[in-house]
């Protein structure tokens, strides 16, 4: 009896051990949190639910809860409540939570919802005459569709629409474009930036530079974008959309460096857009571009030869544009050239015509092991023989929908944080995968052998929304910028409390 007691007792001590020791390793309760917050902290399983997944369908991870700020003060107040802890919690922004790789995500830390800055009908996009003023959860077709009520558009685009400012500023934003204006981040004039210390900082090249250089392609590491200023030009009427086929890398490579090279943006046969993809010998072969007399010819081009370029080039117009002249001197296999006519918005908005297609078909919330890279010019034909035709080709993984086109480094501005090969002409390539749970694994795998492929042969590619999962990998793939990462860091969010998802510093 009694050593029962004695083994009872002793039980119950090592349980209240237990208990302490979670409770101390336990970062925060809310109910230390003020009052004003905790109104806004959000628990319920539904939220939390939808906060642990992200477009890539790949990672998950639960937060503690999810933050719903009615006001930029709010997201500051958490930030600094954060910071005032023994044991400081993280936090997420999160736009649309369309990244791949759960950057938007914390473990047991805070998400705040960007979107709910918007629910008290803030006046939250403002048109000025040359510029845009824009809050950091706003989506990108929203803000077309305001710019274009005055006959005004922002310059550089993404594919897509429905991501949000904040969320492509953390990374670059790049699209067509980018050849022309550098990526989204280079139209920026302006920030406002709630740091990670909690401070409410306007910041551009001449005011606070340090960390408006940061943020920019910064990945949500030293402050949430609450507003952003964005260039704005005069908005085109309709848009002359080209498909150019090539059978030949070389050729078509060439011939994108050609149309790249058009930088004097008042040349009447400049190209407004210049990108490229692959068409495969793999199912499903997507020909709904063409017109259906068209497909079998395609068809048995792309039997002959497995692996057929497009060049997508595309000219704004008000008054239709000779197509000869923007074609002058292309390579592309003669008479396979088609042409389309659409507006400037279907043109932009383009990818939500399959955004719907796909959510019909069940085929957009499943996985995305999407890969996304910046290919030096020098090594792009290395690329191709090695990744295009002697690991995609060769194996029978469905590529999904992969884009490949160059653009260049003057466009950039290296003091930001976005990092891009050491080369002036550079091309991005982007493997832009959905497959079910059960394939996901070979996705995963041919992944790690293109990126294996790069580092055998020293490609010297940037991943682009890059997902490292060492230490050593990020130092390396920021390579000379490291060094200055890091000490913004320290100078900017020093308990590395932001965007714990990147996996950079937590
Ligand atoms: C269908 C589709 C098409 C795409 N096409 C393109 C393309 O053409 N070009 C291109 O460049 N990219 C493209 N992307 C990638 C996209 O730009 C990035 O994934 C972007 O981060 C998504 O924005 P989001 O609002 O969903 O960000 P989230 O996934 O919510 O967040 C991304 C990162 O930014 C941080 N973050 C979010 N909001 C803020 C903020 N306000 N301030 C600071 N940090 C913040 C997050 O914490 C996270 O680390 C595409 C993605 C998808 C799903």
């Amino acid at each position: 009896m009694t050593s029962y007691f004695l083994l009872s007792k002793t039980f119950i001590i090592l349980l209240c051990l237990i208990h302490t020791i979670e409770s101390q390793s336990q970062p925060w309760s809310p109910l230390d949190a003020p009052k004003e917050l905790l109104q806004m902290l959000i628990r319920d399983p539904f939220t939390l639910s939808l906060a642990s997944t992200d477009f890539g369908h790949i990672i998950h991870q639960t937060p503690f809860a999810v933050f719903a700020p009615s006001s930029i003060q709010d997201i500051s107040k958490l930030i600094k409540f954060s910071n005032s802890l023994p044991i400081p919690f993280t936090i997420a922004a999160r736009g649309r939570g369309h990244s791949v790789n759960g950057q938007s995500m914390t473990n047991d830390g805070v998400v705040v919802n960007m979107t709910e800055l918007n629910n008290n009908n803030n006046n939250r996009i403002v048109v000025f005459d040359d510029y845009v003023d824009v809050g950091g959860e706003q989506i990108w077709i929203d803000v077309l569709h305001a710019s274009l009520e005055k006959g005004l558009t922002p310059l550089s685009w993404t594919d897509y629409l429905y991501l949000s400012v904040g969320g492509t500023l953390s990374n670059a934003g790049i699209s067509g474009q980018t050849f022309r204006f550098g990526p989204q981040i280079s139209n920026v004039h302006e920030l406002d930036v709630v740091t990670g210390e909690g401070d409410l900082v306007t910041c551009s090249t001449k005011k606070n530079s340090e960390l408006f250089y940061a943020v920019l392609g910064g990945l949500g590491q030293f402050g949430i974008i609450t507003r952003a200023r964005i260039a704005l030009g005069p908005a085109p009427q309709k848009v002359k959309w080209l498909h150019l086929l090539y059978n030949n890398f070389s050729a078509f490579s060439e011939d994108q460096e050609h149309l790249i090279s058009f930088n004097g943006i008042n040349e009447s046969n400049a190209p407004n857009y210049v990108e490229g993809m692959l068409l495969l010998n793999q199912p499903p072969l997507d020909l709904s571009f063409y017109p259906e007399t068209d497909r079998p010819r395609i068809t048995s081009l792309v039997t002959q030869y497995d692996i057929i370029y497009i060049i997508e080039l595309i000219k704004y117009y008000d008054i239709n544009p000779e197509i000869e002249t923007l074609v002058e001197g292309l390579n592309f296999v003669p008479t396979y050239i088609f042409e389309k006519d659409v507006l400037y918005e279907e043109f932009l908005n383009r990818v939500h015509s399959d955004e719907v297609t796909l959510r019909q078909q069940g085929l957009w919330d499943i996985p995305h092991p999407w890969l996304n890279m910046f290919v030096p010019k020098s090594r792009i034909a290395d690329f191709d023989e090695g990744v295009f035709k002697g690991i995609i080709l060769k194996q029978n993984i469905t590529a999904g929908l992969a884009i490949v086109y160059p653009t260049n480094k003057s466009k950039w501005d290296d003091n930001m944080s976005a990092v891009t090969p050491n080369e002036e002409i550079f091309y991005v390539v982007s493997l832009l995968r959905t497959t079910g749970f059960d394939k996901l694994e070979e996705f995963q795998i041919q992944n790690q052998q293109i990126l294996q492929f790069c580092k055998d042969v020293g490609i010297g590619m940037k991943q682009y929304l890059p997902q490292m999962k060492t230490h050593e990998e990020w130092v390396e793939q920021f390579g000379h910028k490291w060094e200055v990462f890091e000490k913004r860091k320290a100078q900017f969010d020093p308990n590395k409390i932001l965007s714990p998802g990147q996996g950079i510093f937590n």
